[in-house]
């Protein structure tokens, strides 16, 4: 009988496989770069109180992207959340470190200020223990056909030291976030060699024109059954 365990291969017995619930403690722990969650053997140690102010949020940004340089760990980008003129969630770009291509600052920022933020989720401390979203109406004038919608990070900013790339801005837009302040611009960025400029591009083409082949509405009836499933289910908790 295969028995589980934490790393990714499947087999009977103990796994022999060294420090694997160390490194994982540590990928979730970028997920809580520095402050909010145990730090990991080789995880940033806990960072010194940020004081308030649009520019200390910037800067510390700016410092999460340079040890992600100095340590090899990514590209030079960092973010910080913060909410009520508070730091909720830091991220840093973990690509070299992980080999994970969307490792991304801001989407390791709101994973982490989400943690923190909903606690009753699966990364926060009180996993498992009832409903884990907080639901808000919708504005008035809104065009969304739902009523209301869970709070996410709504009422946060988000503090990034480069422009960010089409998955974050994304990723921004699901969590709510109210604000988005980021230092260089997408052209200082492609002058370093990152070129998300031309992803933003591509996006505003239609599906057949873009880089990547898109085959649109391929098996449609067969993807839209679980659309159905989520219709059907009537405890369904929307977010
Ligand atoms: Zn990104």
């Amino acid at each position: 009988m295969f028995r589980s365990c934490s790393c990714s291969a499947e087999h009977s017995g103990d796994c022999t496989m060294p420090g694997v619930l160390g490194r994982r403690a540590f990928l979730a722990s970028a997920v809580g770069v520095g402050m909010s969650m145990a730090v990991a053997p080789g995880a940033v140690a806990q960072a010194a109180p940020v004081p308030a102010g649009k520019k200390a949020f910037m800067e510390e940004a700016t410092r999460l992207a340079i040890e992600s340089v100095e340590k090899g760990w990514g590209g030079p980008f960092g973010a910080v959340i913060v909410k009520d003129g508070e730091i909720i969630g830091r991220g840093q770009n973990r690509v070299l470190l992980t080999g994970i291509p969307v490792f991304h600052a801001e989407i390791t920022a709101i994973m982490d200020a989400s943690a923190r933020l909903n606690p009753k989720a699966l990364l926060g401390s009180e996993y498992g223990a009832g409903t884990i979203l907080e639901m808000i109406p919708r504005e008035p004038g809104s065009p969304d056909p739902v009523t209301e919608r869970a709070r996410m990070l709504k009422g946060c900013e988000i503090y990034i030291n480069g422009a960010p790339c089409p998955m974050c801005m994304s990723a921004i837009y699901w969590s709510r976030i109210d604000h988005v302040y980021f230092a260089a611009s997408l052209k200082d960025t492609s002058k370093i060699g990152f070129d998300d400029a031309f992803q933003y591009e591509d996006f505003a083409k239609p599906w057949d024109q873009r880089r990547i082949r898109v085959s649109e509405n391929f098996e449609r009836e067969t993807g839209l059954k679980a659309y159905e499933a989520w219709m059907n289910k009537t405890d369904r908790h929307p977010y």
